[in-house]
């Protein structure tokens, strides 16, 4: 992995990003290419791995299906082996959901494979899908939102305290549908830095929720401006999952982290 340090952030790196191996509309192929294109320099797959502890979690549609992993692993081997250069190098990545109960056996399967990093992500609580639709969310009553938001930060929790992640994904997700208010929870996020700050832990500025009914980056420039006051490294990513989207918004990613005290690496 091509670690960054704080306080410096580059728009030449994109880490989270999607194929049709998960939920992604580009084959993996068109993905890198695009990626070299637009003059990345280090660019990492991190298609969907999920492995729920229970069952309900509707997960299937989504994730990479579990016996693709050497398929994904060797169209990953050959790109790179064609594609990188001087100036590019591919990464293999997951991002990996978090579950409580089952977290060491994943671990402990995916050490078989030649990963370069693991995004440590959660998008259920219980059987609930946090980012899949706003019709999921609306029609629950205000404590029960609450208690979801609750949960999700637990696990996040949960995962700021595995140090085989990399980083962690989009850290304030549940604004993604822009239902819940967000600020309530910027204490919840605090709790999540201090523990990723004692392990050497980092984030990701992800600009897709830019795009999203939120219309903001995640996580918010409060939480950004948290994390630097910690020292904790950030990514800025596109996670995403179409070939023309693997640099979206990375400009106005930049200028959020500038405007949070972290600096340009170039
Ligand atoms: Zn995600
Ligand atoms: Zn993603």
């Amino acid at each position: 992995m091509n670690t960054l340090r704080f306080p410096e952030v580059t728009t030449s790196y994109s880490l989270h990003n999607h194929s049709n191996f998960s939920d992604g509309a580009s084959t993996l192929e068109e993905m890198c290419r695009a990626a070299k294109s637009a003059g990345l320099t280090v660019f990492g797959i991190s298609d969907h791995w999920v492995e729920p502890a229970y069952a309900g979690t509707g997960t299937e549609s989504w994730r990479m299906a579990h016996d693709r992993l050497d398929e994904y692993v060797e169209t990953l081997q050959k790109l790179k082996r064609s594609l990188d250069d001087d100036n590019f190098t591919l990464k293999i990545g997951l991002e990996v959901d978090f579950f409580f109960e089952n977290m060491d056996d994943i671990f402990a399967r995916l050490k078989q494979y030649p990963l370069d990093y693991l995004i440590g992500s959660v998008h259920c609580c219980g059987t609930f899908p946090v980012d899949h639709d706003a019709s999921d969310w609306l029609p629950l009553p205000p404590e029960k939102r609450d208690a979801i938001c609750e949960m999700y930060w637990q696990k996040l929790e949960g995962a700021a305290k595995c140090k085989e992640f990399t980083f962690l994904g989009h850290l304030d997700l549940p604004k993604k549908f822009a239902i819940i208010d967000n600020d309530r929870y910027l204490a919840h996020a605090s709790r999540v830095l201090d523990i990723l700050k004692e392990n050497g832990g980092a984030i990701e500025l992800n600009t897709s929720g830019w795009f999203k009914p939120c219309s903001a980056p995640y996580p918010s420039l409060d939480i950004l401006k948290a994390a630097c006051a910690r020292e904790i490294p950030v990514y800025i990513n596109a996670d995403a999952h179409h070939c023309d989207h693997v640099r979206r918004n990375f400009t106005e990613a930049l200028e959020l982290l500038q405007l949070a005290g972290y600096k340009n690496r170039a």
